[in-house]
């Protein structure tokens, strides 16, 4: 299969069928970059909205340097993947500290600010610098994957490597931005995961898998492990119209989030003083079950949840946290103006109703 062949397809399909989206009008390394970060692990229909509002606050490094990071993570809320928003947030620091709020060009500086990975450097590089960089995310590893019926299953550590060959192989350096751009937007549009739409794919002559009918068949993949399944029991302690929220802590999973005070709990009822003892030990405070809420269903990506809540009074005590980061009591109007996890936003209007007088 001839390189230049492959490219001079993508490239004129892309010249028609691409879309017009937001962070294509523009030619500003941060913009791109911001745009890139929100699109891993994130469809490009969900990150419209959240790129056009964070643009629009932060519209440059300077701006979004100088934010509190209380306020960049409401504005990433929902879009998950916080340590995305944790990273950009540092990174723009270091960008306006070290560089004068210009984002560098040269490849190994780029990857030296927090959370610039291979993927990132790549697009960022690619796109608005016009360096000839390859880029591999999911949408290119299916289409070289059929194309080229590569038999690496796409999630096995290492694949990575792999794929990244044949990307380099066919990369288009006199046009590299709209090359990783183009192969991107196949995967996304035509090369899709399931039902490819074979006959509209500029690539559909050379394509191996779909010349031997194995589209289905390809990309490879490794089992997944069986996701984990865990039960929580959540505390609405209420005192004096206002209600405990803690901060998780800022490194790690949903971490700087605001959520309400939650322990692990067994399958089906919650029992009384265990959770009473539980959140006591948790927050310092001694409280009293009231009763029931609701209950939820979340999932994240390695476990999902069923999460049990409580309205609880507060009886005696000071806040002593023995595992979150801060705590404030919140009204239910200043609550909605804290970046909350998703999980915990399923029950506000429950609570809402439950709360009116
Ligand atoms: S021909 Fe079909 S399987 Fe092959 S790259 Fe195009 S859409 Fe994907």
């Amino acid at each position: 299969m001839k390189p230049e062949i492959v490219r001079k397809k993508l490239l004129g399909w892309y010249a028609t069928h691409r879309r017009s989206l937001p962070w294509r009008e523009t030619s500003d390394p941060y913009a791109i970059w911001v745009s890139e970060v929100m699109l891993q692990q994130t469809q490009v229909a969900t990150v419209i909205p959240y790129y056009l509002r964070f643009m629009d606050r932060f519209p440059a490094t300077e701006h979004l340097a100088g934010a509190d990071i209380q306020e960049v993570l409401k504005l990433w809320e929902g879009l998950g993947y916080y340590s995305r928003a944790r990273n950009l947030h540092r990174a723009a620091g270091e960008v306006v500290s070290r560089f004068n709020g210009r984002v560098p060009d040269d490849p190994a500086t780029f990857r030296s600010l927090p959370g610039v990975g291979e993927y990132i450097a790549a697009a960022v590089l690619s796109i608005a610098f016009g360096q000839a960089v390859p880029v591999v995310d999911g949408n290119v590893k299916r289409v070289l994957s059929r194309l080229l019926e590569i038999d690496t299953p796409v999630n096995r550590s290492g694949a990575h490597k792999i794929f990244q060959e044949p990307a380099a192989l066919f990369l288009c350096t006199k046009h590299p931005a709209d090359f990783n751009q183009a192969i991107m937007e196949l995967g996304a549009l035509i090369c899709r995961p399931k039902n490819p739409d074979c006959r509209c794919c500029p690539l559909s002559g050379l394509c191996r898998a779909n010349r031997h009918d194995q589209t289905a068949h390809y990309p490879k993949r490794d089992a997944a492990r069986k996701i984990p399944h865990r039960h929580l029991a959540i505390g609405v302690i209420l005192k004096k119209g206002k209600m405990l929220v803690v901060q998780r802590p800022m490194d790690g999973f949903l971490g700087g989030l605001w959520e309400f005070p939650a322990v692990p709990a067994d399958e089906g009822q919650t029992d009384r003083e265990k959770f009473e003892a539980m959140i006591s030990a948790d927050t310092g405070l001694k409280i009293a079950m009231d009763r029931r809420l609701t209950r939820i269903r979340h999932a994240y990506t390695h476990f999902t949840l069923t999460g049990d809540v409580y309205l609880c009074r507060h009886a005696a005590g000071r806040v002593r946290l023995k595992s979150a980061h801060g705590h404030r009591w919140v009204t239910l109007r200043s609550l909605r103006r804290l970046p909350l996890h998703k999980s915990n936003h399923k029950f506000l209007d429950a609570l809402e109703a439950a709360l009116e007088p």
